[in-house]
């Protein structure tokens, strides 16, 4: 029996946008997990793995003070705390391992609609209300900007209707939220989506050599999302053109078919979705017997 030090740990969010999409994209790579009853860890039954159920806020710190091995969390999150600890002098104890791609938006700076913006310049001397405190004061330096950060916790959205800010720095992924209160975009400070961040410290051989397995099999989980495997019969003269209208394939697999000279079976992994335009196109090209089937695991 493995002692806790011998058990990686991975700081999860506990409840949110980021939760159901990273307890399953680990699920997906083989971990099975039962819950502890204060309902504070996921425990891994099958691996050394456990999860640690936090506030998303919490996680870089936690990996960075080495409570964690691991975390899961939003670029955005981790960018706000790394220059958070800068900030004061401190050391974010953390790096980037590994894009997630799920959990994307943007931290833009925002007005209400009819707000007079012709660039950057019309933020100086304005009151720009947000959570991210320290990426726009960082945006607002290295543009030569003069502008007040003001730190909101929440409901950044309503600071202009409170007249306690003429623009807001907020999240926006699909700008309902923004539209839903008269706001525009104006400008884009940060791209973000979930990352893995795993701590500095040194882990033994064993722990990294077991992060590095579990990176390794959510490059396959992510890879194989949108693959799929296509399997089809061309005419030998039309195998160039066939292969061209594979989506995102590489060199695919030509195999002889029994009893006839001028045909040959053509296998394929597309690592793009094929739709039936695709279908369309490859019959006219002279393919037959096509068959689509979804990847379930991949290992590059
Ligand atoms: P917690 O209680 O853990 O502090 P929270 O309210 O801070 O939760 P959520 O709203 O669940 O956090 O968002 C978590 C993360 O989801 C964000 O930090 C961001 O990376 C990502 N995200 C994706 N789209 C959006 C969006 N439209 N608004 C806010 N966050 C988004
Ligand atoms: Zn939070």
């Amino acid at each position: 029996m493995e002692t806790p030090e011998q058990r990686i740990k991975i700081a999860v969010q506990k409840t949110g946008r980021l939760t159901d999409h990273s307890i399953d994209l680990l699920e997906r790579c083989g971990l099975k997990l039962t819950q502890s009853k204060d309902q504070l860890f996921l425990y891994g039954e099958n691996m050394p793995i456990d999860l640690l159920l936090v506030r998303d806020d919490d996680i870089p710190g936690l990996v960075s003070e080495d409570v964690c091995d691991l975390g899961i969390v939003g670029l955005n999150v981790v960018e706000e705390t790394r220059q958070r600890l800068l900030a004061n002098g401190g050391e974010p104890r953390f790096r980037q391992v590994f894009e997630l791609d799920f959990g994307h938006c943007r931290l833009a700076i925002a007005a209400p609609d009819g707000t007079g913006y012709s660039d950057l310049s019309s933020l100086n001397n304005q009151r720009i209300a947000t959570s991210y405190v320290h990426i726009l004061n960082d945006f607002l330096d290295e543009n030569g900007i003069d502008a007040e950060a003001v730190y909101f916790s929440g409901a950044v959205e309503i600071a202009p209707k409170l007249g306690k800010a003429e623009f807001i720095c907020d999240l926006v992924s699909t700008g309902g939220t923004l539209a839903a209160n008269g706001l525009v975009e104006v400008e884009t400070l940060l791209e973000s989506e979930a990352v893995v961040i795993q701590t500095e410290e040194r882990l033994s051989e064993a722990k990294q050599a077991l992060v590095d397995r579990m990176l390794q099999r959510l490059d396959g989980v992510l890879q194989v999302r949108e693959s799929k495997y296509i399997m089809l019969h061309a005419p030998r003269a039309a195998l160039a053109e066939i292969r061209d209208l594979l989506p995102g394939s590489e060199a695919p697999t030509v195999m002889p078919l029994d009893g006839a000279d001028d045909k040959v079976a053509v296998h394929a992994v597309c690592r793009e979705n094929v739709f039936w335009e695709t279908l369309e196109n490859l019959k006219s090209a002279g393919a037959s017997s096509l068959l689509v089937l979804p990847v379930e695991k991949m290992l590059a």
